[in-house]
Parts: structure tokens; C-alpha cells; sequence
């Protein structure tokens, strides 16, 4: 490992301290294109503390715009946005609130598709902080376990309380549910508004933007004709 001018600041290394370049795949809390981009210490600090900091850090904002929060109104803002930030829409950052999911054995032998689908989407653009909503569907094709139904729920809302990017959210529930699931045949599709879309920039209020993953026999045409035909609204 060779340091270089600058490259002692922890977000160039993995928990372990060992550079990008010496362990390309092993370190989830590197930022790839998958992973979340979060640091190793992301969660020493306890819960409280980090509201703490941000609504002070929030606190200043609202000051630095020129924002009296001596009025009623403004006053308890710093502390519900620091508050809502931590325990509600960024909450699926801390992997201690992964859903525990439940499995159960296929007693009967069910081997088609399952699909839930109009799971609701709300979740933040990371370049602006800005809601994401909409819809995800997904689907998968048991194997010896399945899952009970709310869990495919839990699963989208954990990965959508994050500072988010659509294709990773989708990637990262696919892959979630592969893991969960041990299969390979799942299928995510999720439709969703961009409020940095709508409010912002262009201000296209009717954009909608659409990812999808298809794995193992999701790839094959008839099979994803069938999951595509069964989410149409
Ligand atoms: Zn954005």
C-alpha cells in the first residue's frame, strides 16, 4: 500500500484501512457502484449525538438564510429536520434496521412467478436532497423458501430511505432479494418521480423515470413478458 500526499483521509480506505487499490472487491463500505458510498465510521457516533450535530448544522442554514428562529413557527424546525433525517428518511443507511426477513419452507411447491407489485417508492435524490416517489414492483420465482409478503415491502422501503440514485436503489433491492431468497431469478422495476426533476433545473413536472433489473430467468423474453404484463396498472 502506498500512501500518497492526502490519501491518509479515511474515505479513500475501507474499514480495515486497506486502500482501493490493494482490495478492489472486499470492503462494503468502499463506494462502489452498488454499495452506498458510506464511511467505515459511519456509525460510531450514537443516534442522539447525530441529531445533535445536524440540528445544529441546520440551525445555521436557516440562519445563514437571513430566517428569524426566534418565530414560533421556525423555532422547532433544526431539531424535526435533524430528528425526520436520522430515525425516518434516512434511516435505511444503518444496516442495524435491515428488515429481518422471515422465510418459509415451499410446502406448496409453488414454482411461478410471484409478484408485488405498487410498492410505494419514497425515498431522496442524493445530488439535491430532493423526494423521490413512485412505485416499485418486484417479483421472483421460488425455489425451496419463500418470503412472506410484507418483508418484499420492508426490503424496498429500507433501500429507499437513503440519499439514493434510482439504478442503485434498484440494484441494491435486486440484489437484497437474491441474497434473501437464494435465488438468481428476481425481477425489480421501479417508476419513480424526481423532485430535482419537477422543482428544479428543467422543472418537467411529467418526467418519470424508469429502471429495471432483470436476473437468471427474468431474461429470458416470455418470462419477462409475463412480469411485465402482470405490473401494468
Ligand atoms: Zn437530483
Amino acid at each position: 500500500m502506498v500512501l500518497q500526499n492526502g490519501e491518509s483521509n479515511g474515505s479513500f480506505y475501507g474499514q480495515n484501512g486497506v486502500s482501493i487499490e490493494d482490495d478492489p472487491i472486499g470492503d462494503a463500505h468502499v463506494g462502489t457502484s452498488l454499495n452506498t458510498p458510506l464511511r467505515a465510521d459511519a456509525f460510531s457516533l450514537p443516534d442522539e449525538e447525530k441529531m445533535k450535530r445536524i440540528e445544529g448544522h441546520f440551525r445555521s442554514i436557516m440562519d445563514i438564510l437571513g430566517l428569524d428562529l426566534r418565530d414560533d413557527s421556525l423555532r422547532g424546525t433544526p431539531k424535526r429536520v435533524a430528528k425526520m433525517f436520522v430515525q425516518e428518511i434516512f434511516s435505511g443507511l444503518n444496516p442495524m434496521n435491515k428488515p429481518a426477513v422471515s422465510l418459509f419452507e415451499n410446502k406448496f411447491g409453488y414454482r411461478q412467478m410471484l409478484v408485488e407489485k405498487q410498492i410505494r417508492v419514497q425515498s431522496f435524490c442524493e445530488h439535491h436532497f430532493l423526494p423521490i416517489y413512485g412505485k416499485a414492483h418486484v417479483a421472483y420465482i421460488p425455489k425451496g423458501q419463500v418470503i412472506g409478503l410484507s418483508k418484499l415491502n420492508r426490503i424496498v422501503d429500507f433501500f429507499a430511505r437513503r440519499p439514493q440514485v434510482q439504478e442503485r436503489l434498484t440494484m441494491q433491492i435486486a440484489d437484497e432479494l437474491s441474497r434473501v431468497l437464494q435465488t438468481e431469478d428476481v425481477a425489480v422495476y421501479v417508476e419513480a418521480y424526481h423532485m430535482c426533476v419537477q422543482a428544479r433545473g428543467v422543472e418537467h413536472q411529467e418526467s418519470m423515470t424508469i429502471t429495471a433489473e432483470y436476473r437468471g430467468a427474468f431474461l429470458t423474453d416470455s418470462v419477462k413478458n409475463e412480469f411485465l404484463q402482470a405490473i401494468k396498472p
